[in-house]
């Protein structure tokens, strides 16, 4: 701005005191040449102050299906874009709504905004997103579009600038396309732009220990499996960590190594897995309890019917129910209602039917009266019920 204001006044000095013709056409020159500078000059600024919407002019995102079994979707920034049943994603399920989800991408703070219209549910990390609710996805989140079928994720797609390095290939920036033909035809183009993208960044996590993930607060436990302050021990398939909010008075979770996202994936063949984590879980109360509360303390190793974050991991928690961050009846009733599923029997379920049941109806019990989990007396709030379950335990 004060560039501008000079620059007006030098200029308005110059054409008063010109006469020919000749003198006033090289001023107007050179006024187009200094408010086409200033001009710059408000951009550079402008980007400079919003370099996160400079950086936005620089990549694309997409909605990329990762068996391939569509072309990436553009997903420009700020519009919603609106998929499901159809042939541009090549679902042809009935399940999925032909408008299952509305997606709209934040190019400036890098996750899409997912809005589930259909009935039936779509998935986060194996959570649901629920019937006209909003969640976040972000860069290496899995969204199942429906029924945890159709994984898709965010491909964050940045062609290379102008200037060729010598290990880069010089690529064209994809436009913004609206129609399917066009979509189809960036295809091949696209796609290898992301699995270059992937690959650079997986090359850059190996390389790169020192740098941190950001996790989603659902994945927040993935977090937890590296931190020290957290991590009770480890063997070469399952990471045992504390609680971060422990709803009693001893309270682990016990985590496959393996990327196994909630219940509802394990199948038969997780078998072996599950019973060494219920044995592991066994060792952590033993190696870490003490002596005076061993005689004494119970333990439940168990489930929650729908998980609120993603990895599967199984709750080791003494029934004392002794902790400050016990705030709520829903967490009460989590663990002291048929919604903790106790590990014995998500075993028996899978050794049966080769599955784990859907429980996500259950949800309602978290909503039940509060009840003391040992008399079984109904208690009036949360302040009552602690005193309560002090005597009564
Ligand atoms: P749920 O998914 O319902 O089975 O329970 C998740 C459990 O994870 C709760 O008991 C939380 O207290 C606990 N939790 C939440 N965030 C973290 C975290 N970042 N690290 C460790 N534990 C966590």
């Amino acid at each position: 701005m004060l560039f501008c204001s000079i620059y007006s006044i030098w200029f308005k000095m110059l054409f008063t005191m010109s006469k020919s013709k000749i003198q006033r056409y090289e001023i107007c020159c050179f006024e187009i040449y200094y408010l086409q500078m200033h001009f710059k000059l408000e951009l550079l600024i402008f980007f400079n102050r919003n370099y996160h919407i400079a950086l936005s002019l620089s990549f694309s995102m997409y909605f990329q299906c990762c068996n391939s079994t569509h072309a990436p979707i553009l997903l420009p920034d700020g519009s919603p874009v609106i998929v499901g049943r159809s042939a541009e994603t090549k679902i042809p399920d009935k399940l999925c709504s032909r408008n299952q989800l509305e997606l709209v991408a934040n190019y400036n703070q890098k996750y899409v905004m997912v809005k589930q219209l259909g009935s039936n549910a779509s998935q986060i990390e194996g959570i649901d997103i629920g019937h006209r609710k909003t969640d976040r996805l972000h860069a290496g989140q899995t969204l199942h579009v429906v029924d945890m079928k159709y994984p898709h994720k965010i491909a964050i797609c940045i062609p290379n600038s102008g200037t060729t390095s010598s290990n880069t290939k010089k690529t064209k920036l994809p436009q913004e396309e609206n129609t399917f033909s066009k979509r189809q035809k960036m295809t091949e183009k696209v796609a290898k732009n992301i699995s270059d993208e992937e690959n650079e960044t997986n090359s850059n996590n190996k390389n790169n220990s020192a740098q941190k993930p950001s996790y989603h607060w659902s994945q927040g436990l993935k977090g937890s499996m590296d931190d020290p302050s957290l991590r009770v021990s480890k063997d070469d398939k399952v990471v045992v960590i504390k609680d971060k909010y422990p709803k009693a008075k001893y309270h682990w979770l016990v985590m496959p190594i393996e990327n196994i996202i909630s219940c509802a994936h394990l199948r038969s063949e997780h078998l072996p897995l599950l019973k060494h984590m219920v044995k592991v879980g066994e060792q952590t109360i033993e190696d870490n309890i003490s002596e005076k509360d061993k005689s004494k303390t119970e333990f439940r190793y168990g489930y929650h019917a729908v998980h609120s974050m993603s990895h599967l991991h199984m709750h080791v928690i003494s029934q004392d129910f002794d902790s400050d961050a016990l705030k709520t009846k829903k967490h009460w009733n989590s663990f002291t209602t048929e919604y903790f599923v106790d590990a014995e029997d998500i075993i028996n379920e899978i050794e049966k039917d080769g599955k784990v049941k859907n429980r996500k109806h259950m949800a309602d019990l978290l909503k039940e009266p509060l009840r003391c989990h040992i008399c079984k007396r109904d208690q009036k709030n949360m302040p009552e019920l602690k005193k309560h379950i002090l005597k009564c335990g």
